[in-house]
């Protein structure tokens, strides 16, 4: 199973953390080690001293392809949920001042939170889903995938360019604006239009 993530896929949030906005989408992955097994804690790890949140919608990959065409794209997905791509954001930002990868800031352990999955059905429409991220019963995030630069079905067939996608496979899509940060003690929760999907607290 592989864990690819898209970076800056909504325009206000590339512009809130001092990026341009891309022309292509930005691809970095992480490990399956990554993704927090279900009723396990979330332990805030020692390595960072600001640990950021980013709420995000995830496709659940079900069909193996490579060089998939956009226009076939919505075949190779049926799950969407609500989930997490926790970023160290100091070391992030050390990494990318030296023009380093990222893993060490986005794909340790546990940095991948996914909530409960929703069937993408037919009369599903991809362009006018809300989701929206808690934290301690306020609103910290708000997305809406009419403001993602690149579709599911562009990020879909983009990555297959260069990786065989194959059933199980997840994909973060991005975050909107409003990422923060988090500290021990904090409780998360995710939200598909009115559903919560996860909760979460910081330990
Ligand atoms: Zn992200």
């Amino acid at each position: 199973m592989k864990i690819f993530c898209v970076g800056r896929n909504y325009v206000a949030h590339a512009k809130e953390l001092g990026n341009d906005v891309p022309e292509e989408p930005v691809i970095f992955m992480k490990p399956k080690s990554a993704l927090l097994q279900l009723h396990t804690p979330f332990y805030y790890p020692e390595f960072t001293n600001e640990l950021h949140y980013e709420c995000e919608l995830v496709l659940r990959i079900s069909k193996n392809g490579k060089y998939i065409q956009e226009r076939h794209a919505s075949k190779y997905y049926n799950g969407l949920t609500v989930g997490i791509d926790f970023t160290a954001r100091d070391i992030q930002n050390e990494l990318k001042k030296k023009g380093l990868p990222w893993e060490k800031a986005k794909s340790w352990d546990n940095s991948a939170v996914i909530g409960k999955w929703i069937d993408i059905s037919p009369e599903l429409n991809k362009k006018d889903i809300n989701f929206s991220m808690y934290k301690n019963k306020e609103l910290v995030q708000k997305g809406h995938t009419a403001n993602m630069i690149f579709t599911f079905d562009q990020i879909v067939a983009h990555i297959s360019n260069y990786f065989s996608l194959n059933i199980g496979d997840l994909i973060f899509t991005g975050t909107p604006a409003g990422v923060g940060e988090c500290v021990v003690g904090d409780e998360l929760e995710g939200f598909f239009e009115s559903e919560k999907l996860f909760e979460l607290s910081v330990k």
